[in-house]
């Protein structure tokens, strides 16, 4: 069976690259990147589920086919949820992933061990010819770091320990990271709707 496709509406390739490698064969994957005259959709959300809305919306109406966005983001509980819906411009500048760790390690320079819990969201909407057809999310909780750990992944992933683990998202690598990741897991939730409902 030919591979079904499926476009993410995102331009971030850390992302797809997840997205890509947690699907399989089964679906052919593309991207914003891949077309280069999709427009830049501004993220003026106040929640991960607005965001995620505006980016398959916008990207379904100008693509035949179903659309799948990715909203994500950390959220720190002694920092009453910061950086969350705004985690990819934390340090000042959109995607600077050092200028983020960074500034998370300094605005929790303070907090004790037993109080630096956090949780990666994710948020997925499905969308087709502009219409918001289901949304999804997942989530997983662990601790945030006082230094870097690892080389692997992207954004906080250095910065970032999974409930049940000792090391971090960055040290433990892609194959266990996408088993228990945020994104996994809003994804598992959206290839169950996928197979439930084939495109027409
Ligand atoms: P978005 O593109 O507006 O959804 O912002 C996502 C931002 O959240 C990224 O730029 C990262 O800073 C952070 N983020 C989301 N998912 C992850 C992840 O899996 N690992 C590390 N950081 C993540």
């Amino acid at each position: 069976m030919p591979a079904a496709p499926l476009i993410i509406a995102t331009r971030n390739a850390h992302k797809t690259a997840e997205i890509r490698e947690m699907l399989g064969e089964a679906y052919s994957v593309k991207d914003a990147n891949d077309f280069p005259d999709f427009p830049q959709v501004e993220e003026t959300g106040t929640t991960f589920l607005e965001n995620a809305t505006l980016k398959a919306v916008a990207i379904s109406r100008c693509v035949d086919g179903m659309v799948v966005s990715d909203d994500s983001g950390l959220e720190v509980d002694a920092l009453a949820g910061a950086p969350g819906v705004w985690s990819s411009s934390y340090g000042g500048e959109e995607g600077n992933h050092a200028k983020n760790n960074a500034k998370l390690l300094a605005s929790m320079a303070d907090i004790p061990t037993a109080q630096r819990t956090a949780r990666f969201v994710c948020v997925m909407v499905v969308a087709q010819h502009g219409q918001v057809l289901a949304h999804f999310r997942g989530t997983v909780d662990g601790t945030i770091v006082t230094a870097e750990r690892g080389k692997d992944g992207f954004g906080y992933d250095p910065l970032f320990i999974p409930i049940g683990h000792q090391a971090t998202f960055a040290e433990l690598g892609a194959e266990i990271k996408n088993q228990l990741s945020h994104r996994s897991r809003a994804l598992q939730a959206v290839m169950t709707w996928l197979q439930q409902h084939p495109a027409s």
